[in-house]
């Protein structure tokens, strides 16, 4: 079986997780991740928020805002002062 999904999985069809356009076996992995993968959680709890504060504020979003803000996330991510090293931090 080769469902596992990476954190860098997870995190790049994010937007599509939560926009229900994921299909039903790959949302079923995700949700398989996020169950063993605090941190992931953490990150679309933040995601959420901001796409919940943005959506509030605005029209609905145009594709490359949450891109934007995906990348930028990311890059916070691959600071190794920001995650300690180790399998999590560095998907397969
Ligand atoms: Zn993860």
């Amino acid at each position: 079986m080769c469902s596992e999904v990476t954190c860098r999985e997870l995190l790049t069809f994010l937007a599509e997780y939560l926009s229900g356009a994921l299909p039903p076996a790959r949302r079923e992995a995700f949700d398989e991740h996020l169950a063993r993968c605090p941190e992931c959680v953490a990150y679309l709890n933040n995601y959420q928020a901001i796409i919940g504060l943005a959506k509030r504020a605005a029209e609905p979003l145009p594709d490359e805002v949450p891109r934007d803000l995906v990348t930028a996330l990311l890059a916070v991510r691959a600071m190794p002062s920001a995650i300690p090293p180790g399998p999590a931090a560095l998907p397969r």
